[in-house]
């Protein structure tokens, strides 16, 4: 059965089991601060077990791009060394939101696998959670009782706490579950050892397929549990472990998921799959890391040098390495398979398809730019293996080349032990935890259960209409961080206050109470469905009426740079092309900023259209038309831009100024008049097609030009007022221009004279022509001084020191065949007198300088400086 029909009947049976199929949700998380990604296929609907939001539909099945790179599930370092663990991979599943429960989850489980992909049942085993005493958990009967109903006993494991009872994260719903693992060996191996010992133990043959969580606790702050009110199924099937199994191969990678990108890694790197296992880790790394690099880019998420961006780099980057090091390709080539990956997943995932192009050129110069690193790791590495003592190298120098350079420390290895070198691992992973250690604490957090003050209360949002309103509070909760301290969470029944998202910052404001004691809200933010205030401190009484004011003047700012960013968008559409798309935003009080898809810089001339063309829709006075939940459809009809990467519901809210129409759920002005005037202040890239514009509006243009007004009066002053400014700077310049050559005439002619004093000051020592002096010429007259004594005269030794104010240079020349001959090496000569300036410096045996700021040891550095050549 080929891939995309096996994908097909999962949805098809669930849906004749009456679950709405949705489409995959966006890889790369927005509004969770606990998840940088999704890591499974329940990540999307984390809200509903939460209890924060209710579905639509209580049955509900997809398939989810799935990417398991950082955090709880980490599963970089295997992906290429097994055969059946992908950083990226599918994830196919079935949920019930306080629906149905084991009973039905076990039995369609078992009817898919069997009846409908007709898996022999001879090779499954299923496990059931054994119970753990620290929980003071008992054996899950219940679905012990179930599937005995319907597998023979033996087939029939216990799992531990650690395989079979699944947590959302330290908090949050849990509970048992029930594991689906196949064992695909042959009949021989079978022979040798039961499968069933094998479960759990990581075979390559012997693997978990799909998982059946069943959630029924909640875990709190102190560990405890509690009953969850309504019980819920959370099920993940991994899809390309399927495809192994129905396509009757040993290996993920021997499934059509696979096959076609690996042939084109073998044709474009001329290698084999399969005929030696360094060269099958690699493939294997690249044709995994190609997929995951692709989706996330698609999802909006570019490499880059922080958080999720950075993930996504160091993803890309150990393909690189492992096509650098193993299959020898040292010029950019992975960027070459996303023609491949579109043929095979662009019909289920369109997004691969639209953004085909850009794809293509991020990678392309992600790889170009860290084989340039790697290039650069190389030369300082042959530095490091020249003046090496002994055999090992120092854990600090690879730390360096890693932290500094981004020269990974397993190449740095691989290339040392070709060398016969080694390296001091301890003191190297004592530095890399080190440095972790201060990531970890400046993000350690402590999270306090929430306090519920009113039950049953469903959050609203008024902030389209309002700025300030009376709320009561829901709950709230205590957290603390290295960084911010402790804080305080509260939600309440309706808020004023825009929660930070789609660019978007959050409102800031107050909340008074009846008796006059205000707290502050400094920030809002969105934890899944949650609107959640961020305050430094409780109000006093907690159950009474609240004022809630946001901020009218910052909250006008940010609308009017959210609605230029609009007016923007359109504006670079019209003017450069509808190949233009966001590719992020971020809109602040102070400035908007728009990274944007598009090939070269944009002209003076296109930039002064973009602003006109803003600066006339403003000007225009184009109203607000907002439509609140209208169908997704009709806004599309009506040519409504949607986000890649975004995820939209079923309705959707449009915001409209004139032709500008955006999915959108930010704050806006009323009318265009109220952004008074859009001014461009930066253009420039961020990665290989994406550009990047920030922009100013509203009473920040005023200021700007104010600003720049004053410092051309500034300007004009400091030129004694002349009429024309700009032809009194050019002036300026011109005369500036020819003072400096007449300088650099001076000082060569005064070059020219030293060179021939100092010829005959040059005083011969044991066969050396030697010469040590203060002079008073530039570093570079200094060097060329050198160099030209040094073609004419043979077995010369100079040395020069200059003093200006505090600093004070030293410089060694010695003539390249003196320094061989007998062993003189200016690099120590500088190194060791430096010490006498209080400086230092370095170079190479015939040429180096050192820099120090005490002028009072030149003396004894001249003195010291005979005895080098006695
Ligand atoms: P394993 O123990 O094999 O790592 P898991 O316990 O981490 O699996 P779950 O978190 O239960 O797996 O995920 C549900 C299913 O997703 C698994 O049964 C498996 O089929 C699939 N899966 C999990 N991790 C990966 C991965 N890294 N690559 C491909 N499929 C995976
Ligand atoms: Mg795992």
């Amino acid at each position: 059965m080929k891939s995309q029909d096996i994908r097909a009947k999962f949805l098809e049976f669930f849906e004749s089991k009456k679950h709405q199929i949705v489409p995959s949700a966006p890889m790369v998380m927005k509004n969770d601060p606990t998840l940088m990604f999704i890591n499974s296929g329940m990540a999307p609907f984390k809200e509903y077990f939460l209890g924060n939001g209710t579905p639509k539909n209580n049955r509900i099945a997809d398939t989810q791009k799935c990417l398991r790179v950082s955090g709880k599930h980490n599963d970089l370092e295997e992906v290429g060394y097994d055969t059946y663990h992908h950083t990226m991979f599918e994830m196919l599943g079935n949920w019930s939101f306080g629906d149905y429960f084991k009973k039905e989850a076990i039995a369609w489980a078992w009817e898919l696998l069997t009846e409908v992909y007709k898996i022999d049942k001879d090779i499954l085993y299923v496990t059931v959670f054994e119970g753990s005493d620290e929980d003071g958990l008992q054996l899950d009967q219940e679905a012990y009782d179930l599937w005995k109903e319907i597998v023979p006993e033996e087939r029939i494991l216990m799992g531990n706490k650690k395989d079979n009872f699944w947590e959302m994260g330290s908090q949050g719903p849990c509970g048992p579950c029930s594991e689906i693992h196949v064992d695909i060996r042959s009949d021989e191996e079978k022979a040798k050892i039961p499968g069933a010992e094998l479960v759990n133990q990581d075979h390559p043959q012997v693997v978990e397929i799909w998982n059946l969580v069943f959630m029924q606790y909640n875990r709190k702050a102190d560990k405890s549990l509690e009953k969850l009110p309504e019980r819920h199924v959370d099920t993940g099937m991994g899809f390309e472990r399927l495809c192994m199994v129905l396509q009757d191969v040993k290996s993920n990678y021997d499934t059509d998921v696979f096959t076609p990108i690996i042939r084109e890694i073998e044709a474009i790197t001329n290698t084999e799959y399969g005929k030696d296992e360094k060269t099958n880790v690699a493939i294997r790394v690249i044709a995994d890391h190609v997929r995951a690099v692709s989706f996330s880019i698609a999802d909006g998420q570019l490499p880059s040098n922080n958080t999720a961006g950075y993930v996504i780099r160091r993803i890309l980057r150990r393909a690189v390495r492992y096509g650098f090091t193993f299959l020898n390709k040292k010029e950019p080539f992975i960027y070459r398979l996303v023609e491949v990956l579109d043929k095979k997943m662009g019909k289920a995932f369109p997004e691969i398809k639209d953004q085909k192009h850009l794809i293509q050129n991020v990678i392309k110069e992600e790889e170009a730019s860290f084989l340039r690193t790697l290039d650069q790791g190389l030369v300082l590495l042959d530095g490091l293996m020249e003046n090496v003592k002994g055999t090992e190298v120092s854990g600090q120098k690879v730390f360096e080349l890693k932290d500094t350079y981004g020269f990974p420390e397993d190449l740095t290895e691989l290339i040392l032990k070709e060398n016969n070198l080694t390296y001091n691992k301890k003191e190297f992973e004592k530095l890399l935890e080190e440095q972790k250690g201060k990531g970890r604490e400046a993000t350690a957090i402590q999270t306090d259960d929430w306090v519920t003050i009113l039950e049953d209360e469903e959050e609203e949002f008024v902030g389209y209409d309002t700025l300030e309103v009376d709320v009561k509070l829901v709950k709230y909760r205590k957290i603390e961080t290295k960084k911010d301290g402790v804080q305080y969470q509260l939600v309440f029944n309706l808020t004023p206050f825009y929660p930070e998202g789609g660019g978007q910052v959050g409102d800031k404001g107050y909340l008074e109470s009846q008796d006059g004691d205000i707290v502050y809200i400094i920030d809002t933010k969105k934890e899944n469905n949650l609107i959640v205030h961020i305050a430094k401190t409780l109000p006093k009484k907690l159950d009474t009426t609240f004022k809630a004011v946001v901020d009218e003047k910052q909250r006008m700012r940010t609308a009017a740079n959210h609605t230029a960013t609009h007016l923007l968008h359109q504006a670079l559409r019209e003017v450069l092309g509808t190949h233009v798309e966001q590719k992020g935003s971020a809109v602040h009080s102070k400035y908007l900023r728009f990274d944007f898809s598009h090939f070269s810089k944009l002209t003076s001339e296109e930039l002064r259209d973009v602003e006109d063309f803003v600066n006339a829709r403003i000007e225009g006075k184009l109203p607000l038309i907002e439509k609140r939940n209208q169908p997704l459809a009709e806004a599309m009809e009506e040519g409504a831009m949607a986000l890649f990467g975004e995820k939209y519901g079923d309705t959707v809210r449009s915001v409209r100024f004139g032709q500008s129409i955006e999915l959108c759920g930010g704050t806006h002005v009323e009318n265009t008049a109220d952004i008074w005037h859009f001014k461009i202040k930066s253009e420039g890239a961020v990665a290989a097609g994406i550009r990047r514009i920030e922009a100013i509006t509203y009473d920040a243009t005023k200021e700007f030009y104010f600003e720049n007004n004053r410092a051309y009066y500034e300007i004009k002053d400091a030129l004694n007022n002349p009429k024309d400014a700009v032809k009194a700077v050019t002036d300026l310049k011109d005369e500036n221009a020819k003072l400096k050559k007449q300088i650099e005439d001076l000082l060569k002619e005064k070059a020219k004279n030293l060179k021939g004093d100092l010829k005959n000051e040059l005083e011969e020592i044991n066969g050396v022509q030697f010469l040590a002096k203060q002079v008073d010429l530039d570093q570079n007259g200094i060097k060329n001084l050198a160099f030209e004594l040094g073609g004419e005269i043979k077995n010369l030794f100079l040395f020069f020191a200059t003093a200006t104010e505090n600093k004070v240079m030293l410089t060694c020349y010695i003539s390249k065949e003196l320094a061989a001959e007998r062993g003189y090496d200016a690099g120590k000569v500088v190194r060791e007198l430096g010490k006498l300036i209080h400086g230092g410096g370095g170079g190479q045996p015939f040429f180096a300088t050192a820099g120090g700021k005490n002028p009072g040891g030149i003396p004894k550095v001249m003195e010291r400086v005979r005895e080098y050549v006695k």
